[in-house]
């Protein structure tokens, strides 16, 4: 009775195909800034985590291409061998100075900076709590730990309190770990409450500010900087993909923390140096997100226009205090009509269904480069076609 290899995955995917959950890559043939073009198609773009256009912009290219003629494309080896240039640690120090910690540590990507760090600091014998909407690397480098895991409620701080009194006791060291700005949803934890509470039961606080980075808080640093916060027990984690338009993931901490990491943490040991081109375009993204605050402005205005536009079009977005604003639809197969007539108007939009998320919708990324115009083109469409 057993499948050949061919037999079970067949069957694996008509599943997913039947539930209309089937995903295909888009191919993009140009520059990709708030405009792409996929096949032939030019459709404004909003996809893209790219949040302040930094992933096009030309100092970026020249800091890649100075970068590259001095100490060439691959990086070679990893960190603790061959690996290791001045660039990273100008990186690292570019890094921390922005998130006011004493030390940064870079990583090949952010899923690789949240299962080694996860899976490094936590062990059998420790408790992990973490949000039910955080990102899939947090997930599973709770689960590569091995150590016990617990799911709270979305942004629940009751449920996370109760589940605290009744198994911290049993634990070594206890965890909490949560996406700042929620990645599929665009709402905010509620750090100021999650930080009381790790004080409270003596746990750590792990928030990853994947799309906080260069969108919250005055100078970019996040939402622990929005909220102004900073403590021994806050372990800050994030990317260099997002806002600051290069590749890489990076854990921002205490000087002995980061010593831990470099010594035990096997996503950073055993894995080549970050490349050199995504090294010097991430050290040069850092320093436009310090230094050019009316791109966050910009982007700011065209949030909060769209959300007056929507309110105004009866159309009822998600709660979200952060770049990406969700449309709740009622299923799959809506959620895909409609992205695909906002596609046949210009509008690229992806809907973003189970099980990526419990619950279909649109999904839309703002940018600080979009145009007024083409957020009230959009949502003239939107409240023609939406139910
Ligand atoms: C995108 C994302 C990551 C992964 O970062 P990459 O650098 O793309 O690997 C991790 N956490 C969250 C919350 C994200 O949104």
């Amino acid at each position: 009775m057993n499948d050949s290899l061919g037999q079970h995955l067949q069957k694996s995917l008509s599943t997913i195909k039947k539930a209309r959950w089937y995903r295909q890559e888009q191919k993009i043939t140009d520059l990709s800034g708030y405009t792409i073009t996929i096949d032939g198609e030019q459709l404004i773009n909003f996809a893209s985590n790219d949040y302040l256009g930094l992933a096009t912009d030309i100092r970026l290219k020249q800091a890649v291409i100075e970068a590259t003629e001095r100490y060439g494309n691959g990086s070679t080896g990893s960190r603790l061998l061959s690996g290791h240039r001045t660039l990273h640690d100008d990186l690292e120090g570019a890094i921390a100075s922005l998130k006011q910690t004493p030390k940064a540590l870079v990583f090949s990507s952010g899923y690789l900076a949240n299962l080694g760090t996860i899976s490094a600091l936590m062990g059998k014998k420790d408790l992990i709590l973490g949000d039910e909407y955080n990102h899939s690397s947090l997930k599973n480098g709770a689960k590569l730990s091995q150590a016990s895991i617990l799911e709270y409620q979305h942004l629940n701080c009751e449920d996370l309190v109760d589940k605290l009194n009744k198994n911290r006791a049993n634990h070594r060291h206890c965890l909490i770990i949560t996406d700042s700005v929620f990645s599929m949803d665009g709402d905010i934890a509620p750090l100021p409450e999650l930080l009381d509470i790790a004080q409270k039961f003596d746990c750590w606080l792990m928030v990853d500010e994947a799309h906080g980075t260069g969108v919250m808080g005055k100078q970019g640093a996040g939402c622990l900087e929005h909220f102004g916060l900073k403590n021994e027990r806050i372990i800050q984690i994030g990317t260099l993909s997002k806002a600051v338009g290069s590749l890489g993931g990076y854990v921002a901490g205490s000087e002995i923390l980061i010593d831990f990491l470099r010594n035990r943490c096997p996503t950073w040991i055993y894995t080549t140096a970050l490349s050199i081109p995504d090294t010097a375009a991430a050290l040069t993204g850092i320093h436009i997100i310090r230094t050019e605050a009316h791109r966050r402005h910009n982007l700011w205005t065209n949030i909060n226009l769209l959300k007056k536009l929507c309110n105004q079009a009866n159309l009822t977005l998600l709660p979200s205090d952060s770049a990406i604003l969700c449309l709740p639809l009622k299923d799959a197969s809506e959620a895909l009509f409609i992205s695909s007539k906002l596609r046949d108007n210009g509008f690229y939009i992806p809907a973003i269904r189970p099980p990526t998320v419990p619950t279909s919708r649109l999904r839309l990324s703002i940018m600080a480069t979009h145009n007024i115009s083409d957020l009230q083109k959009l949502i003239g469409i939107l409240g023609k076609s939406c139910p």
